[in-house]
């Protein structure tokens, strides 16, 4: 007989060790192979960690062990789903981040190949199902129902797999509104449409390259003012890796913004490039992962989770935008692309790590400026272009005030000026949706969303109120839900109404808006990229979205509408997310022929991120933000991470935390400080309540000790359920 070692689904702590099967089928299972058993009268999938042969017969064998196994089912693969690197890794991480090995794993492999039930359903092959409208009528729909209607209604070819909610559409197919229709798809295809011209690496780029090929460091900062010329550096790395027989990994934020980078890969690596990030289907993504696999692709270009990409020589890995916190995964496994970089980086011989940005990170330039990493820059744009000239408003003086108020007199008569040369502008706002909140004018009251309690932000484009954190729509009240007055009142700005107020004020402006509203459809973002970068139109609104690497020559006027918007949110980092958006933003005009220019509205024209920002002074930043930093005793000075208790009661949430952070004090004599517990900004959501613990500390091994002991405590408590994130971004 054969037993089994397998790793349950179920990525929780308590389950977080292996359970033993036996096995008779007639196929051979190896380590890595998922397989289904039955777990608690449910059948689940299931992953093999070690295998044991026994001449003893089942009943000796429960006899010797003292406790009856359950035959495992069926095999469900044909091979070991991660080779031997990946599976270290895989471990590396989940110690590291403290999360279930089993979760890691879940991370790391595609949809189709996931060990989860989940992933049997997922196609191995790509075909792909859309939905149309059918019989459009609104009668007798909720307002969920109703939303997902017009969304589907006001957008073309519309993919099955891009609604979240199928419940929902579910309903209205059900109802004879909407229909599905099933197109035959060609796998995935690498256009090359556009032509590049090739560069010749200016000196100072060449420097930069060969400084990081003789470093004897694993890891270089390459930290290069925007427009300076990072890609092409990436590029010639790259070249290089792939003549020595290596391969290449390059992590972008967000593959929707970075569209032209992308094409420049292809037109270069043409069939050796793979592609991996959410907007592929699942069958897209198998094929993509198993070129890889396969030593196809050896130029492998993701978001976050394609630092797993099953590559078998790296020779480097490239993370662009390093400062991104898109790379920090929000859910367990919560682990940051640029560590896992890191520990990837150190299985192989040379493979080094470039972590890329115009304002980094302050942990990374932290470490470079210790010599932990090699420190690389770029300082002069490409052209000796000029960083383009900055104003900041302050928009508490109404003498500076147009009459709308939204809009400075210097950023209206901007924008008039501009559109009248026929150059573009870009206007940011980081806030989607009308207004933030909807207010009785009679009784105060404002309307929450009924699981998270937080504001709900009024839509404009489709009439509704929607809760930002967990998606919850309702209809617009005309009444208010408390006391029945009809005075109700939108309060605060969102882009939509910028997009409206642009509209009404400037007749000849053609205005675009990009935000995750609008990339809620597929092919959105980029062909509203396409259309602005073609001129279509000469205005574009939108979040911090419109603030990532483009590269639009005609744009030279760029207005963040309120720049200190991030610095009300209570976290260490809102300077440094200040800092970086006012930077990156303003990156974005004079990178053409022709002279930029950047307008800050701010109601806090004295504060450090802003003045930094504006001067793109990222020294000057780094330096005044380690001093509070250090004051505050905060990262990179020390480590932070959060433990989060959720539970269906408020009182045992409070009181489990409460006691947890006790314990940590005691435990850890001085050198853990522990603060909270306190509610996070989404105190609750479907799953219960929240509480947060946050920890601070220098000694890494004892603050892992010390929480595995709660750990083990806590995951014997079945009324809460727990989430540790190391290294937290949001604190
Ligand atoms: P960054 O990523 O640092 O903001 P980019 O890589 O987008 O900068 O480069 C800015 C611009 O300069 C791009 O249009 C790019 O094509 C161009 N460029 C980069 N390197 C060179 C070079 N060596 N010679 C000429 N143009 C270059
Ligand atoms: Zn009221
Ligand atoms: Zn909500």
């Amino acid at each position: 007989m054969i037993v089994l070692n397998v790793l349950i689904e179920h990525a929780i702590y308590a389950l977080n060790r292996p359970f033993s099967y036996a096995y008779e089928g007639k196929e051979n299972p190896q380590i890595g192979e998922r397989i289904q058993v039955p777990f608690h009268g449910s059948l689940l999938v299931g992953y093999i960690t070690e295998i044991n042969e026994t001449n003893k017969s089942k009943e000796e064998y429960e006899k010797e062990i003292g406790y009856k196994i359950s035959f495992a089912n069926k095999l469900l693969d044909d091979a070991p789903l991660l080779n031997e690197e990946l599976r270290t890794l895989a471990n590396e991480v989940s110690k590291y981040y403290m999360a279930p090995l089993i979760s890691v794993y879940q991370a790391m492999l595609p949809p189709s190949l996931k060990p989860t039930s989940a992933s049997l359903k997922h196609a191995k092959i790509a075909y792909e199902k859309y939905v149309r409208i059918k019989d459009y009528s609104e009668d007798e729909l909720t307002a969920k129902q109703l939303e997902l209607l017009r969304l589907i209604k006001n957008n073309k070819n519309v993919k099955k797999s891009d609604i979240k909610s199928l419940s929902i559409l579910n309903k209205l197919i059900e109802y004879g509104r909407v229909e599905e229709y099933k197109v035959e798809k060609s796998r995935f295809s690498h256009e090359t449409t556009k032509e590049f011209v090739e560069y010749e690496l200016t000196k100072e780029q060449k420097e930069v390259k060969d400084k990081f090929i003789s470093s004897t460091k694993k890891v270089a900062l390459l930290e290069g003012v925007t427009g300076s010329g990072k890609t092409e550096v990436y590029i010639s790395l790259v070249k290089d890796v792939l003549t020595k027989g290596k391969d290449a990994l390059i992590l972008v934020p967000e593959i929707n913004l970075t569209p032209l980078m992308m094409q420049r890969f292809y037109n270069l690596f043409k069939g050796q490039v793979a592609i991996l990030h959410s907007e592929l289907t699942s069958g897209e993504k198998y094929d993509e992962y198993r070129r890889i696999v396969k030593g196809e692709a050896r130029v492998v270009i993701g978001t976050r989770s394609a630092i797993f990409a099953p590559l078998k020589n790296l020779g480097i890995i490239i993370l662009d935008e390093e400062h991104v916190e898109s790379y920090k995964q929000d859910n367990t496994p919560c682990y940051h692309a640029r560590e896992v970089a890191i520990m990837r980086a150190n299985h192989f011989e040379d493979c080094k790590v470039l972590l890329g940005s115009a304002t980094p990170s302050l942990e990374s330039e932290a470490r470079a400026l210790k010599g932990v990493y090699e420190h690389l820059e770029l300082k002069i744009r490409i052209n000796k272009k000029e960083l383009p000239l900055t104003k900041i408003v302050n928009m508490q003086d109404y003498r500076n005030l147009d009459k709308n108020s939204m809009f400075s007199k210097d950023l209206k008569s901007k924008i008039e000026e501009t559109l009248n040369r026929n150059e573009q502008v870009v206007l940011l706002l980081n806030r989607r949706g009308y207004s933030t909140s909807m207010l009785c004018r009679e009784c105060g009251h404002i309307m929450r969303c009924k699981d998270c309690d937080i504001p709900l932000v009024y839509h404009h484009e489709d009439n509704l109120m929607k809760c930002h954190n967990c998606g919850y729509v309702e209809p617009v009240p005309t009444r208010c839900p408390k006391c029945g007055s009809p005075y109700l009142a939108k309060i605060g700005f969102g882009s939509e109404r910028v997009e409206e107020l642009v509209k009404k004020s400037f007749e000849n402006a053609i205005v675009l808006r990009l935000d995750s509203d609008v990339g809620r459809v597929k092919n959105n973002i980029s062909s509203i990229l396409e259309k602005f970068s073609k001129n279509e139109a000469n205005v574009l609104i939108g979040t911090q979205m419109i603030a990532k690497g483009h590269d639009f020559p005609n744009v030279t006027l760029v207005g963040l509408v309120l720049a200190d918007l991030g610095l009300s949110l209570p976290s260490m980092r809102s300077s440094e997310r200040t800092f970086q958006l006012i930077t990156q933003a303003i990156g974005r005009a004079g990178r053409g022929e022709k002279k930029g220019m950047a307008i800050i509205q701010t109601y806090m024209p004295n504060h450090y991120s802003i003045i930094y920002g504006a001067r793109q002074d990222y020294k000057a930043f780094f330096n005044e933000e380690m001093r509070i930093r250090k004051l505050q005793q905060n990262p990179p000075y020390t480590f932070a991470s959060t433990l989060t208790i959720v539970s269906k009661s408020e009182e045992v949430a409070h009181d489990v935390a409460l006691r947890t952070i006790d314990l940590v004090i005691r435990q850890s004599q001085g050198e853990i400080t522990a603060i909270g517990p306190s509610k996070p900004y989404v105190s609750k959501d479907a799953t219960g309540f929240k509480e947060v613990c946050i920890f601070k500390y220098k000694k890494q091994d004892l603050f892992r000790t010390i929480m595995q002991n709660i750990l083990n405590i806590l995951s014997k408590n079945s009324s809460v359920s727990i989430k540790i994130d190391i290294d937290a971004l949001n604190i």
